[in-house]
């Protein structure tokens, strides 16, 4: 093949943690590459370190979490140690446009899109904004911040109640209000705009219309440095616990295909409008009239991109890996010849263990794990490396321990072979979700897929 513009990479460093660190090294040792991490002092003995060829501490005044936000302390080591390219993983720089160019600066590659596609889809107003020159439907509301209070309400009763307030930065569900009359706006904006500056550094609110019980349906993509696109079909994560995600499933199965087919080629036009590059996710409300909305796109890897790779046999970091080093989508080492070449087999559901505590409100427990015995065989998967015995749970991190994946010809299947694993499952020494979690799976309406964002709140058997 014409190997012109390809560099390939010979080292990566990882700037984060856990199991997307340890997940980020399994590819690159697929694909032959060297493999560096960097660890903050909270995390010397923590396993996804060992994981790596290499494995560097970072800034040891730094606290557990500012290390790995220390943009200088990483270029350092990746300069001193001759990487040739980084992989952000999720959360911590993954979204930060900063840090893509502080890489590109030094010469080396960030493995995503560029600082200048994450300003234009990174804050959820300018994404709509990019949605709505691209034509792709969003929730109606208004596409800018909002000054003040007098213009929130002129908004709110525009719009008509409820409506929802957030952080236009804002991620893991915080920032968030939602205001069912006009008593309460005043104290949501405050609140919100509060919980924005403290946890995204920055208080910009928008508005728009509150759905009551939508489904949450999102489009893997994966475009290349050439203008190809293609999407890598739909996950549902309409199961969550305050807006955020506790267990996904592919495909969207229960959503008329051709609502999921608009959602498609939504996707596909807004990421040729911003001639996003690299691996993304477009992340879509459906009503209950079955109208999809566009809500957000996340520039990197997400928790639940699991599903999609067993759904399709694509694996969406390694190809993420060969865009950055220069190939194209139809290149012999990627395969995605066209859309066409994207096949949907069976069905695949990930429920996410953590140490939180459903009895004491989700709290997440911490501590030390005496006994970790997991599930294995037929059908699973399972991404980890914060658990084993011995482990020391950290109170400053994601409380994720591991992330069960299961795989079959049918979604009852799948349910089985998951409920099967969480069963298998021993973990002690912290408390866990996992019967939580058998008891979400074991719900009807789960199994019929008809979960809605609001499921689990009006769901109260599901915590006993
Ligand atoms: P974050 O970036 O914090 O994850 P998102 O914009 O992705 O925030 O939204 C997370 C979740 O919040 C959605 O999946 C949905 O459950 C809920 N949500 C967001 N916007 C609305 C809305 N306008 N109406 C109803 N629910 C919403």
């Amino acid at each position: 093949m014409n190997t012109k513009g390809i560099r390939k990479f010979k080292k990566v460093l990882v700037a984060n943690r856990g199991e997307i660190a340890i997940r980020i090294f399994r590819a690159l040792n697929e694909l032959g590459i060297g493999t560096v991490a960097v660890f903050s002092k909270e995390d010397k003995y923590a396993m996804f370190r060992t994981k790596a060829d290499e494995a560097y501490l970072l800034n040891p005044d730094k606290g557990p979490v500012d290390a790995y936000l220390d943009i200088d302390t990483i270029i350092r080591i990746a300069k001193e140690h001759q990487v040739d390219a980084i992989h952000p993983g999720y959360g911590f720089l993954s979204e930060n446009p900063y840090f893509a160019e502080a890489c590109e600066k030094s010469g080396i590659v960030f493995i995503g899109p560029t600082a200048g596609m994450m300003r234009a889809m990174g804050d959820k107003i300018s994404s709509k904004k990019m949605a709505m020159e691209a034509e792709v439907p969003t929730i109606p509301g208004i596409d800018k911040a909002v000054e003040n209070y007098e213009e929130v309400e002129k908004a709110a009763d525009f719009i008509g109640y409820p409506v929802m307030l957030k952080a236009s930065n804002g991620g893991g569900g915080r920032g968030m209000r939602i205001v069912n009359s006009a008593d309460e706006l005043e104290k949501a904006y405050r609140e919100a705009r509060e919980e924005s500056r403290k946890a995204f550094g920055d208080e910009q609110i928008f508005i728009e219309k509150y759905l009551r019980s939508p489904k949450h349906i999102e489009v893997q993509i994966l475009a290349d440095n050439h203008g190809n696109v293609v999407h890598l079909y739909d996950r549902d994560c309409s199961v969550q616990r305050r807006h955020q995600k506790v267990v996904e499933y592919a495909p969207a199965f229960t959503v008329p295909d051709e609502v999921r087919e608009e959602i498609f080629s939504s996707s596909i036009r807004l990421v040729k409008h911003v001639g996003y590059r690299n691996a993304g996710t477009l992340e879509f409300l459906v009503d209950d009239q079955n109208h999809p909305y566009f809500i957000e796109m996340n520039p990197r890897i997400q928790v639940e991109h699991t599903v999609s790779e067993m759904v399709t046999g694509i694996d969406i970091v390694q190809s993420q890996i060969m865009i950055a080093e220069g190939y194209a989508l139809d290149s012999g080492e990627i395969g995605i010849p066209s859309q066409d070449a994207v096949h949907l087999n069976g069905y695949s559901i990930q429920t996410r263990i953590t140490t939180e505590d459903p009895a004491n409100n989700f709290l997440p427990d911490t501590g030390r794990i005496n006994v970790y015995r997991s599930g294995s065989g037929n059908g699973l998967r399972l991404d980890g490396g914060n658990a084993y015995t011995g482990a020391e749970v950290l109170p400053y991190y994601d409380s994720l321990l591991v992330k069960v994946i299961s795989y079959d010809r049918t979604f009852k299947g799948a349910i089985r072979k998951s409920l099967r694993a969480l069963k298998e499952m021993r973990i002690r020494g912290v408390k866990t979700n996992i019967q939580f979690l058998i008891n979400v799976l074991n719900h009807e309406t789960f199994q019929e897929g008809k979960c809605y964002t609001t499921f689990i709140e009006e769901t109260p058997e599901l915590y006993e």
